[in-house]
């Protein structure tokens, strides 16, 4: 069974969708079937993998009103090596859509299920709120992954964050994880950042990740390519972190799967 990520940080511009794309491909180039969804009206995520957000006569908003099916809604990204459900701006309508349906919270976990036996891993790129549709993410979600820019006001931002997932694990979803906190556009000459990120290990301890994203035009650049930096730029220091990153991933499940197992 595939596993959920919501990969999520109610502030902008941190590195989310960037993370999910490039940790979706880094994923598919280790042989791993990966899907995609996206859930921000921005759509960067569908652009980012060349998915035309204009042309599209089907997207996630069609599935979380329970019109289409994920699988129908399902593109296969053929360039990115994964396969994507696409989002545009109509999807800004989801909250006033939503307002009043029937488990409205549960939509996207609804949607998915049948689609976990299909995919080893599972990203859903959040938008920057903690909306309807970061709720979804996070009641549909095992785990979620959080990007972060280690900056002045990022761990106050966090807390926000951690509440609601508290929330959620609370009321809806107990099983909820946190899958790994990721440096994002990380300098390690910068001595804020080398301060925030000793702030973060102190709080998730292991659960920071080692591998850190560095700041790298190619991660920027590739988008407007609707590719990710792997394939746009295999040997740019942007590419190689997030493969480092999926690596990591890959170990750090087999450590726990070997774990678990010993327990049982
Ligand atoms: P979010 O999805 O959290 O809003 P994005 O992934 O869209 O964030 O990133 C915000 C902006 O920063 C985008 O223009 C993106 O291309 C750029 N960016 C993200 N990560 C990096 C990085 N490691 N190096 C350089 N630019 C980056
Ligand atoms: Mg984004």
């Amino acid at each position: 069974m595939g596993k959920i990520i919501a990969v999520t940080n109610q502030k902008g511009g941190v590195g989310k969708t960037t993370s999910s794309i490039n940790i979706a491909a880094s994923l598919a180039a280790t042989k791993r079937k990966v899907l995609l969804v996206d859930l921000d009206p921005q759509g960067n995520a569908s652009s980012g993998c060349g998915v035309d957000k204009d042309e599209l006569e089907i997207h996630i908003l069609d599935v979380l009103m329970g019109e289409k099916s994920a699988h129908e809604c399902m593109i296969n990204a053929e360039q990115a090596g994964i396969y994507i459900i696409p989002a545009n701006s109509d999807l800004a309508a989801a909250e006033a859509h939503l307002l009043n349906a029937d488990h409205k919270e549960s939509r996207l976990k609804s949607a998915l299920l049948p689609l976990v036996d299909e995919f080893d891993y599972i990203f859903i790129d959040c938008p920057p709120s903690l909306s309807i549709l970061t709720v979804n993410a996070l009641v549909a979600a095992n785990s979620v992954m959080i990007p972060m820019q280690c900056e002045y006001y990022a761990l106050e931002g966090l807390s926000a964050l951690l509440n609601t997932i508290g929330q959620i694990t609370e009321h809806v979803n107990p099983d909820l994880t946190i899958e790994g906190i990721l440096r994002t556009m990380y300098d390690p000459r910068n001595r804020l950042a080398v301060e925030v990120s000793g702030q973060l290990h102190e709080h998730f301890g292991e659960k920071v990740y080692r591998t850190v994203i560095p700041r790298n035009v190619r991660l920027a650049e590739a988008p407007s390519y609707g590719l990710p930096a792997l394939l746009y730029d295999r040997l740019s220091r942007g590419a190689k972190a997030y493969l480092a990153l999926a690596g990591e991933m890959i170990r750090r499940q087999e450590s726990e799967a070997e774990a678990n197992s010993s327990v049982a």
